[in-house]
């Protein structure tokens, strides 16, 4: 094989279609049943992208971009699958992907300049390329509790919803954990079961999303001329929302009438771009907790409970831990069978048979939901059992953090590359942008090699550490790193802390351009 891909969600689909229109050979191992990647795992109640679909959606073929009719604003687990699957047999792709193929080690041979990818079927498949498409949201944090398996109810974690769905009719449920997928689940969880506990560590800022079927005249307005759109968000920090300008002030400067107003308005518009009402909501202390304290008000005025009002109120940097975006989370605390159990000063203590012991106060419940996130942007990766040349293990070369260039190759890793890596924007954008934009990268990258006659690419040392500093740098200006959020992989015990996005499209496609075009500045490419 020219390559081996590892992932059949958006990146490793359009992987293998870009690998296929070079006159690449390609294979793809997918460990799950399915395409789809995070959209075939997190089949939870209420899962829902938070990027428009208009935007959420490949752009590498208008004939796709003008067929595919999205039917809401933000869409649907279900519907983003159908949309998966719709693309996969557009393009033929399934006959090249391997599914429940679990990859357990990519091994460098230095000798034979090849890759070797080992299934857990002990099948072997050598390539000159391995491309990472595992994504970044993939590996499952599921912390242990003492007694939990002692626990004779169900336990079932978010990011690995069972196929047959979980029925809450009439039961008693747990919810731990309120990031986007807690967040999302909880309003209809709360709807379908008896009574509701949600165990709650560090709230979160939610803004509504205000869903809505797409009118049909907006959605034929974007497909008029759907490469401008497309063009207008690449351009913005998170290439998304192009059609609604950051602000021009300083939350800082405007009078208190003024910076209601703004925030007014964003609430009412919903959604994640709702701090970009002024041009250093992220940048700026003074500004983001002007903003915090709005939106503290805001939570109050909507929990009728004073004490779960407080308890909702996050005390942190809003955005530094991601926005969320949120269909009636705050009202569900109006409701009489939901409580909210702050885990913060005092741990969950234990399970026991019929439930969760908080502060020595036990909750009975029937269903446990685990909502407690992923090893973001490295556990997957890590989980691959990569070796590179002279053995050494991505892992430890990884130890104290992630290290690479432009977030795309690692020094020692030759012709092995990640899309939307740690040290990219992947993250912090609208990912499928990310996507497309790397797949383009590492496709011509393989060709120009093919056709200068070099047989491998991989990022000097120099490089890479200065590309580390540079991702550091940026993110030392802005307000990101003052919260333990799973960005710094605080979320996982034992985890480096380490700032593993990027801020920046734009900047970071132009640095990415600039290192091409200088003959591949920063590479080492090897005949
Ligand atoms: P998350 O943001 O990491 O949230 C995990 C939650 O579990 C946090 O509230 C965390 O508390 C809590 N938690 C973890 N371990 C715990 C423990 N031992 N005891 C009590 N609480 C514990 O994970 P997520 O909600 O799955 O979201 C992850 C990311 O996936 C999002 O930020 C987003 O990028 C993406 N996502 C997107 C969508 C969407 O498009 N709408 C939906 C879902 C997810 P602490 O905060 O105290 O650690």
């Amino acid at each position: 094989m020219d390559v081996v891909i590892v992932g059949a969600g958006f990146a490793g689909m359009y992987m293998l279609h870009s690998c296929r229109q070079a006159g690449l050979s390609a294979v793809v191992f997918e460990r799950g049943g399915g395409v789809g990647g995070t959209w075939y795992w997190n089949r939870y109640p209420g899962a829902r992208c938070d990027v428009p679909s208009l935007e959420y959606s490949y752009q590498f073929s208008e004939e796709l971009q003008q067929e595919w009719e999205w039917t809401e604003k933000y869409a649907t687990q279900p519907e983003i699958l159908r949309y998966a699957e719709h693309v996969a047999d557009r393009f033929d792709l399934k006959r090249d992907i391997h599914f429940d193929a679990l990859v357990i080690s990519i091994s460098y041979d230095d000798d034979r300049n090849h890759w070797t990818t080992t299934l857990a079927d002990g099948t072997t498949t050598t390539s000159r390329f391995v491309v990472s498409a595992v994504g970044c949201l993939s590996s499952a944090n599921r912390p242990r509790f003492p007694g939990d398996d002692t626990f004779t109810g169900k336990i079932v974690h978010t990011g690995e919803w069972p196929h047959e769905g979980v029925d809450f009719a009439g039961r008693r449920v747990a919810v731990i954990g309120t990031g986007s997928s807690g967040i999302q689940a909880i309003p209809i969880i709360a709807e379908q079961c008896k009574h509701l506990t949600v165990f709650q560590r560090t709230a979160s800022y939610t803004i509504p999303a205000h869903n809505a079927p797409l009118d049909p005249q907006y959605v034929r307005g974007i497909k008029a001329d759907y490469a401008t759109f497309r063009a207008k968000n690449a351009l913005t920090r998170a290439a998304l929302g192009g059609d609604t300008p950051t602000g021009t002030r300083s939350a800082s400067e405007v009078s208190d009438e003024e910076l209601d107003r703004i925030l007014n308005e964003r609430w009412a518009k919903g959604g994640l771009l709702f701090l970009g009402g002024f041009n250093d909501s992220m940048v700026n202390k003074v500004s983001n907790d002007r903003i915090a304290t709005w939106v503290r008000k805001k939570i109050s005025s909507i929990v009728r409970n004073p004490n779960t009002a407080r308890l909702l109120q996050p005390e942190t940097v809003i955005g530094c831990k991601r926005l969320v975006v949120d269909s009636g989370y705050y009202d569900t605390f109006n409701r009489p069978n939901v409580d909210l159990v702050d885990v913060s000063e005092h741990p969950i203590e234990r399970f026991t048979p019929d439930g969760i012991v908080v502060n020595g106060k036990e909750h009975e419940v029937d269903v446990v939901v685990l909502a407690t996130g992923f090893d973001a942007m490295t556990g997957s990766l890590l989980k691959l059992g990569v070796t590179g040349r002279n053995g050494t293990s991505l892992r430890d070369a990884w130890g104290a953090g992630p290290v690479n260039y432009l977030g795309l190759t690692v020094n020692g890793f030759p012709n092995f590359f990640m899309i939307t890596g740690p040290g990219s924007p992947s993250v912090l954008t609208n990912v499928l942008v990310s996507i497309q934009h790397h797949v383009e990268w590492i496709t011509s990258t393989i060709l120009h090699l093919d056709a200068h006659g070099h047989s491998a690419i991989e990022a000097t040392e120099t490089a890479q550490e200065s590309w580390v500093q540079h991702v550091n740098g940026v993110a030392s200006m802005t307000l990101f790193p003052m919260c333990n959020s799973w960005y710094l992989g605080a979320n996982v015990p034992g985890k480096p802390r380490v700032f593993m996005p990027l801020p920046g499209f734009p900047d970071y496609v132009s640095r990415v351009a600039k290192a091409t075009a200088e003959h591949y500045e920063g590479f080492a490419l090897t005949n």
